[in-house]
């Protein structure tokens, strides 16, 4: 019997261990707060060149150095948030913008989503071919529009009379995608389960950024490519405003992962409302919704979420996530793998 008890304490003791290592809470230090990640999944050290390890790192880092930026001189979190998802777009390393996944029939169709928690304003495009930078798509609804969610060419059409840069299909494609496409097709159609699990794994990417301005108001935005392979229009969580992207007074949140189970579980605006009706902290809701209600439905992804204290969160139940944040009189700190890992 005692045997059985040191037995489950030890089981229950390395559990939590291994839970915490995928969950990073950072205090809040006084001004404002920048959060940002490039995309959770299968992510392990062996399959990343030291190369293009340092390739993420430096680019993070410059995501956050230039949204930060913004933030320190009095500008908005929304300005801030744009910025920092911008240097994410215009890089291959990301699958969002320049970067973006492959569909099955050999496009890139691309979603995003910004919420201003200030106001309460949103705006999201959703399967978009030809605007450069989706995000300003995004933000375009979002403060010329009267709805808030625009798809396929209608969308276009609001972009290009928006005056928003718009280019050949052709921009968006990578040989480094492309073959991603072709893998996990040759995979499919061999059906073997393993193989298809395996690539299924590495489809997750998106970006995303949450921030904390000097005026106190939060903004959250996120951008994607969505998954590989996807079919028939698929449209993930990234554009659906309360699932991939949220923010309020009390915070904001930038979710990536499999979308349809973000979009099932309402993951951004569930964080949110813990923190609202239970009281939780943001610590407490996140690790709740990503790390119980989440896992337990299979649902692989992971979120960065700030509060209107500054705290921030970045959790994720894959084996890692791309992710950075920057704090005042701080350095930009970025990290990829779970927390023992770097
Ligand atoms: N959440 C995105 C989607 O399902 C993909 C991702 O985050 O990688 O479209």
């Amino acid at each position: 019997m005692k045997k059985c008890k040191i037995f489950f304490l030890a089981i229950t003791f390395f559990t939590l261990c291994s839970l915490q290592l995928h969950a990073q809470n950072i205090k809040s230090v006084e001004g404002p707060s920048l959060v940002i990640h490039g995309g959770a999944g299968t992510i392990l050290k062996e399959n990343l060149t030291p190369e293009l390890e340092q390739a993420y790192h430096s680019k993070l880092k410059q995501a956050l150095e230039t949204g930060y930026e913004i933030l320190e001189k009095g500008g908005s979190s929304e300005e801030a948030v744009i910025a920092a998802i911008l240097v994410m777009e215009d890089s291959p390393l990301f699958n969002a913008g320049k970067g973006a996944v492959f569909t099955n029939e050999g496009t890139n169709e691309m979603d995003a989503s910004i919420m201003n928690g200030g106001d309460g304003s949103a705006g999201a495009v959703a399967g978009i071919k030809t605007v450069k930078n989706p995000i300003l798509a995004a933000q375009a609804v979002k403060n010329n529009s009267e709805h808030v969610m625009l798809s396929g060419e209608g969308a276009e059409l609001f972009a290009r009379d928006r005056g928003l840069e718009l280019v050949d299909p052709s921009y968006f494609y990578t040989e480094r995608r492309k073959e991603q496409l072709e893998k996990l097709k040759k995979a499919e159609q061999s059906n073997e389960e393993g193989r298809i699990q395996r690539w299924k794994d590495w489809k997750y990417g998106t970006v995303g950024a949450v921030a904390l301005d000097k005026q106190g108001n939060i903004c959250a935005a996120t951008s994607t490519g969505g998954m590989t392979n996807k079919k028939y229009g698929r449209i993930g969580d990234a554009p659906v405003i309360g699932a991939g992207t949220f923010a309020n007074r009390i915070c904001g949140v930038s979710a990536t992962g499999h979308g349809e189970y973000f979009i099932r579980s309402v993951v951004a605006y569930d964080i949110a409302a813990r923190m609202e009706y239970q009281n939780k902290s943001l610590a407490e809701a996140s690790y709740g919704v990503v790390m119980k209600k989440l896992k337990l439905l299979g649902g692989g992804g992971g979120v960065i979420a700030l509060d209107s204290k500054g705290n921030i969160s970045m959790i994720f139940n894959t084996s890692g996530m791309y992710r950075g944040y920057m704090q005042k009189g701080k350095e930009a700190k970025t990290l990829i793998f779970k927390m023992a890992d770097g």
